[in-house]
Order: C-alpha cells, then sequence, then structure tokens
C-alpha cells in the first residue's frame, strides 16, 4: 500500500513537468505533443490558439538548415498591418 502510493506521487509529479498550457485558451498538452503547439518569439508563451502569425519582418528570418524560418508571434505580441500581414512589435518599429 505504502509503496503503490509513493509510485503514484511519484508518476504525477513527473506529469507536471511534461505538461504545457495553451497560454490563451488554458488547454494542456502533453510535452511529446509540442508540435500542436507554438511557441511565441517574443514572450516565450507556449499557446495551441491565439497565434497571430509568421512576422513579415526582415529581423525575425531565420536560415535554419537552408529554409528561411519566420518567427511566430501572438496576438499579445504582433499586430496585422494594412494589408493584413502580421508584424511584431520590434519589426513594426
Ligand atoms: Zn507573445
Ligand atoms: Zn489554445
Ligand atoms: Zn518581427
Amino acid at each position: 500500500m505504502n509503496c503503490f502510493k509513493r509510485n503514484k506521487i511519484h508518476s504525477i509529479s513527473y506529469k507536471d513537468i511534461n505538461i504545457i498550457e495553451c497560454n490563451n485558451c488554458n488547454k494542456c498538452y502533453r510535452f511529446d505533443n509540442i508540435q500542436e503547439i507554438i511557441l511565441c518569439n517574443n514572450c516565450d508563451k507556449y499557446y495551441c490558439c491565439g497565434i497571430l502569425g509568421e512576422c513579415i519582418g526582415k529581423k525575425c528570418k531565420y536560415l535554419i538548415n537552408d529554409i528561411y524560418i519566420s518567427g511566430r508571434y501572438c496576438m499579445n505580441c504582433a499586430v496585422l498591418n494594412e494589408n493584413g500581414e502580421c508584424v511584431c512589435k520590434d519589426c513594426l518599429n
């Protein structure tokens, strides 16, 4: 009985560090399912929704394995320009 209890506690605390929460809808995801989650390039918070898009600014383009990747930003860290494109607050200035 004691042994079972200890194992249970251990598995709960193990689970906790492997769960990330969407900062917008507060839905929880397992860390091994991280493809569904987008990390905002500015505030470093996780989102499954509430991401505005990829910043079109030159500062936010990164060359990774010969492919250009743009930083993605949440609604708090970026705005839409007059063409409906996502621009982060850094590239706006
Ligand atoms: Zn953000
Ligand atoms: Zn969400
Ligand atoms: Zn940007």
